[in-house]
């Protein structure tokens, strides 16, 4: 994957040598020499990612970090420090300031690279929701979705229980999350049972019986239940080779099992922020799309929704060989309901005929409403002589149970013309959707002006 990366030191003999690496490894790389270069370059073009040296002749370099993050325009740009300083506190402070990671100069060129490799993905697949939920919003689908404050919930798993508990000691009252200690030979069986998913895992890169924890982590990774989870990898210090391999999987940070407490609360705080970000936009998304296929007013799926999908149904009826059964569905002398009970009375008998319709058919049929008092059903792999009885099963639930009215103790009753056709039979050609549904609606009509309260069937069924 390609990206833009900023590289910031004073030594000029530095950036060249960092500069080859990462051109080496394709990526396009711009050269700042001072902090104020750093925030100027950031003004324009905002580039995938910084490598910041802690120590910069004007501003330093854990403040430059700490101005990126302050500012919304630069906020989400991944930061690497580093130094030559190994001491903690200046670890520490970079952290503090938000950078992603820091590493000791001089730099190790494996470990450098799958970072980069690492926060260049993540910060691709943050941008790309970002974009989605810019669409959605754009298109008014997205509302922002309320955010209330749930207690987060992250899962220590230990190479041994000892371990775990003293992870858990440490970061207790320095993270507010409610934290869990679970055992590996555990973990796979109860996340799938339990009912929250976790938001964070820490995971050791190698488990108790020499099991590997990548593998746990690939596993994690495909799962319903922690797909979406930050899960952190502590690897065993100086082995580089599984903190490697666990960025190149899909962690989202590693740590040594050495490091301080202060710096593992530091890391699964920084995550937990990250996947609460991402959580949020992802839920728009999904907000927008479901707004963008269904009807506010009975839940049902639109007409937008309706038609691909019904010709959807048409080409798998084709391949299996099976009938399929479309009704168009209007509700009878619906305007006098508005006009002698008002609208939002109107309003109440549409979601319950819509409720209504739902209730007496198959998980696999589809029900949309097509217009104002207008239903569209498909059902998939039904005959005539099936669709006949279940057409006048729903024309029956609707006439046979007056609908209460809100507000009042009074009751109304509404009937339902139904005209039915059907596609996909061997000697026709009614894969065509819309031909399909408008001899559903002539047969429509057939039942309004024989008497209504009807079914019908068009005439390719006949
Ligand atoms: P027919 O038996 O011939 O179908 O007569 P009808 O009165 O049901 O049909 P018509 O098409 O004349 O009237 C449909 C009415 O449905 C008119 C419209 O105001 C009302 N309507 C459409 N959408 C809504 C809605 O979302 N809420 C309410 N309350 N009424 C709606
Ligand atoms: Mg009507
Ligand atoms: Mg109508």
């Amino acid at each position: 994957m390609t990206g833009r990366i900023l590289i910031a030191d004073d030594v000029a003999t530095n950036r060249i040598i960092m500069k080859v690496k990462l051109a080496a490894a394709c990526y396009r790389v711009e050269q700042a020499d001072s902090g104020a270069a750093v925030l100027a370059a950031l003004s324009d073009d905002l580039p995938d990612l910084l490598i910041l040296d802690v120590d910069l002749p004007d501003i330093d370099g854990i403040t430059v970090c700490r101005k990126i993050r302050e500012d919304p325009a630069t906020t989400d740009i991944p930061v690497i420090m580093v130094s030559a300083r190994l001491d903690t506190e200046t670890r520490l402070a970079a952290l503090r300031a938000g950078a992603e990671e820091f590493l000791p100069k001089p730099l190790d060129e494996m470990i450098l690279l799958a970072r980069v490799r690492n926060l260049i993905r993540s910060r691709a697949l943050g941008e790309e929701l970002k974009l989605r939920e810019g669409t959605a919003r754009k298109l008014g689908f997205a509302e922002a979705p309320s955010t209330f404050a749930r207690a987060e919930r992250v899962v220590l798993v230990g190479r041994r229980p000892d371990i775990a508990l003293r992870w858990c000691r440490g970061i207790e009252g320095k993270v507010s999350a409610n934290i869990e200690i679970m055992p590996y030979e555990q973990l796979l069986d109860t996340l799938g049972k339990a009912r929250s998913r976790p938001d964070l895992l820490v995971i050791p890169s190698g488990l108790k019986s020499g099991a590997s924890g990548l593998i746990l982590l690939a596993e994690l990774r495909s799962r319903a239940e922690t797909r979406h989870s930050a899960i952190l990898v502590v690897h065993e210090d100086g082995d580089l080779f599984s903190a490697i391999a666990a960025l190149d999987m899909g962690a989202d940070d590693v740590l040594p099992a050495t490091c301080t407490a202060t710096e593992m609360a530091l890391r699964i705080r920084r995550q937990l922020d990250r996947k609460a970000q991402a959580d949020r936009l992802r839920a728009t998304v999904e907000d927008g799309l479901k707004l963008a296929m269904t009807d506010p007013l009975t839940g049902l799926f639109n007409r937008r929704y309706a038609l691909p999908h019904l010709s959807r149904i048409a080409a798998r009826s084709i391949t299996d060989d099976r009938p399929f059964a479309v009704m168009v569905l209007d509700i009878d002398h619906f305007k006098l309901v508005n006009d002698q009970h008002g609208h939002a009375a109107g309003d109440a008998v549409l979601q319950e005929v819509a409720q209504r319709i739902k209730d007496n058919l198959r998980s696999v049929d589809l029900v949309a409403r097509f217009g104002g008092e207008e239903f569209l059903v498909a059902m998939p792999d039904t005959d005539l002589a099936s669709a006949r009885i279940a057409a006048e099963r729903l024309r029956a639930v609707i006439e046979d149970t007056p609908v209460a009215l809100p507000g009042s103790d009074g009751r109304v009753t509404v009937t339902l013309s139904i005209g039915v056709a059907i596609g996909g039979e061997p000697d026709e050609a009614t894969e065509n959707v819309e031909r399909l549904v408008d001899c559903a609606d002539k047969a429509l009509l057939w039942a309004k002006s024989g008497g209504r309260n009807q079914v019908t069937f068009g005439q390719t069924a006949a």
